[in-house]
């Protein structure tokens, strides 16, 4: 049987994906149009995009699925679909690796509105819609669920809990963090840091925190989050910041760290322990690329005794 991702990576630090929308943008996707619907319609595109980072050295490839909850795809007119398209996101992602072995990870994105009493949604619509996403992905023989994006707790206790009835061989808890105007730390949205996010993960049953996204989380933010994390539990992380920090172009915020660039916060996020290193906003899989070259490079010279859990020492 195939060795869980929470155990795997106790091995060895494994390699994440890069960024899809902009990918998807690239391949002809038009803005606030349904990227999740071409799991159905274009699956070739997707196939191919996903393939480049298999082949880029990505050892967890995310389902094109961050949009496919039932309140999303509600949006675009395709409520009917949601099984079918977490269900294909899980298929094509498992095709981009062909015969080499490899991680599906299910992405379970923020639904996109506000709970009551703050905003239109009740608690329970947001349960349910998250437990059909999670079973959809679970059902395709999805090796995790990864819940990305989130700032909120009430809102990440809900896909954790849909995520652990649906079944998932592995739960990943993944939070947004902004970066304070003084830049001296960096929370969520609603508040959160990572300390607290950590304990709360821990508390109802994660098996991997993480990180992704968020405004001003490049790769050193990413590391000191990573530190957080490591301090606050035992427990694996996962870091997937972005391609440096955001810039306003043409009314458009781009984030355009080469993988030149962003390559150099690699080894330094190994030595903090990291276990899984993908990337978000901004990335393509040339930076996956030089990550890969980076991490293997870092263990053909320092061996296995950095692996996730142990410290350097010399
Ligand atoms: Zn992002």
């Amino acid at each position: 049987m195939k060795t869980r991702l929470q155990d795997k990576v106790r091995e060895r630090p494994l390699l994440g994906d890069g960024a899809m929308g902009t990918q998807l943008m690239i391949a002809g996707l038009e803005q606030g149009n349904c990227g999740e619907a071409w799991n159905l319609t274009h699956p070739e595109r997707v196939l191919a995009i996903q393939r480049r980072y298999a082949q880029a050295g990505s050892d967890c490839i995310i389902t094109n699925t961050f949009g496919g909850s039932r309140i999303m795809l509600n949006r675009h007119g395709q409520v009917d679909r949601v099984a079918e398209i977490n269900r294909a996101g899980v298929e094509i992602a498992r095709a981009a690796f062909g015969d080499r072995e490899g991680w599906v990870l299910g992405d379970i994105g923020p639904f996109g509105g506000l709970m009551e009493p703050y905003g239109d949604f009740t608690e329970d619509q947001v349960r349910k819609a998250f437990v059909e996403q999670a079973r959809a992905l679970v059902g395709a023989g999805a090796d995790a669920l990864i819940i990305e994006t989130q700032t909120s707790l009430e809102e990440l206790l809900l896909a954790i809990e849909a995520a652990k009835e649906a079944g998932a061989p592995c739960i990943i808890g993944s939070m947004a963090y902004d970066v304070t105007l003084d830049g001296s730390t960096f929370r969520t949205m609603m508040g959160i840091d990572p300390e607290r996010a950590a304990a709360f993960m821990v508390e109802h049953g994660a098996d991997i925190v993480a990180l992704n996204c968020g405004t001003g989380m490049d790769m050193e933010r990413a590391r000191q989050a990573v530190e957080r994390y490591r301090r606050t539990t035992s427990l694996p992380v996962m870091a997937q910041p972005n391609a440096g920090l955001p810039k306003l172009v043409d009314m458009k915020v781009v984030y355009d760290e080469t993988p030149e660039q962003m390559v150099r916060g690699v080894v330094p996020l190994l030595e903090s322990g990291v276990a899984i290193i993908g990337a978000c906003c901004g990335s393509t899989p040339d930076h996956i690329r030089a990550f890969r070259q980076a991490i293997d490079q870092h263990f053909d010279r320092h061996g296995s005794h950095l692996a996730v859990g142990s410290r350097k020492t010399d």
